[in-house]
């Protein structure tokens, strides 16, 4: 296949954290008011590993991503990304919001390669890595079209292109596929699945959807409305490579979405 050897492999480094997470609380004020948002938060994220972020709306799913990408500091405790204290923005993570947000007078190899304009990356290998990314995503044949003549599965797949274009090692996903019809996210949800262990990165997923969170994840953090706290930590227990229609059928994918569904109180619509 295209680029297998420049992609790195899945290897789970178990004993090495991608992303750490010690009491960490984060305090938003504003002029008339105290949010916390978050409270004492812990959790470490192995490399190569797949977390899912459940948990009511405003409970502070999208703020823990921006502690992690640094764009946001917290109010109290520490944020590590591979050991490392995150004080500023980083450059070692890619980022994929609900909406696509790319650039409608750009096609979308262009939308893509947007990423290695923005950091400087040597254009030939930018190129070469779009390509592959191209390939993989099966995005191929539409590497000229814009935005608007791309279905909002592709777009998501530019996007994902996108993010992945610098190879980081932590993808931060918030909410994807919230915006996609049912099928489509389906099917997204196979390609990440499969695009998780070709590339080896870890990933930090927030969805709304149970299944889709213990389709995905090695672990599914559960979280407390407001101030967001950490209700349980699931081990799905499920291998990585994960055949959709036979996966649900399984006793510990059931296991796993009826647990969570029991911590949310039903909260969730879909999943
Ligand atoms: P979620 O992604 O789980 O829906 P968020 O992380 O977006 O929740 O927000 C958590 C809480 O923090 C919400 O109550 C939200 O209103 C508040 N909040 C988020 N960002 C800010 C901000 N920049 N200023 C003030 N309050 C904020
Ligand atoms: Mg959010």
């Amino acid at each position: 296949m295209a680029g297998e050897a420049t992609l790195r492999k899945r290897a789970v480094g178990k004993d090495t954290a991608a992303v750490g997470l010690d009491g960490v609380a984060v305090r938003f004020r504003t002029r008339n008011r105290d949010v916390t948002a978050l409270r004492d938060i812990s959790l470490d994220v192995a490399m190569g590993e797949f977390v899912a972020l459940v948990g009511p709306s405003g409970c502070g799913k999208s703020t823990l991503l921006k502690l992690v990408a640094g764009l946001l500091q917290p109010s109290a405790g520490t944020v590590r990304l591979r050991e490392e204290q995150v004080k500023g923005p980083r450059h070692d993570v890619g980022y994929v919001f609900q909406r696509a947000a790319l650039l409608e007078w750009r096609s979308a190899r262009r939308n893509i390669l947007l990423q290695a304009e923005m950091r400087k990356m040597p254009a030939a290998r930018a190129r070469e890595r779009a390509d592959e990314l191209i390939t993989m995503t099966g995005l191929g044949g539409f590497e000229d079209a814009y935005p608007h003549e791309l279905s909002g599965g592709m777009q998501q797949r530019v996007a994902l292109c996108r993010a992945l274009l610098h190879q980081p090692p932590v993808l931060l996903m918030d909410e994807p596929f919230g915006a996609l019809d049912a099928l489509t996210r389906e099917q997204m949800n196979v390609e990440l699945n499969r695009i998780w262990r070709e590339t080896g990165t870890t990933v930090l997923l927030v969805t709304h959807s149970i299944s889709e969170a213990v389709y995905l994840a090695d672990r599914v953090v559960v979280m407390s409305p407001r101030p967001g706290t950490i209700t349980e930590i699931i081990d799905v227990g499920l291998p990585a490579e994960r055949d959709y229609a036979e996966t649900m059928g399984r006793p510990e994918f059931r296991e796993a979405t009826d647990r969570i569904r029991g911590l949310l109180g039903a909260v969730s619509a879909d999943g």
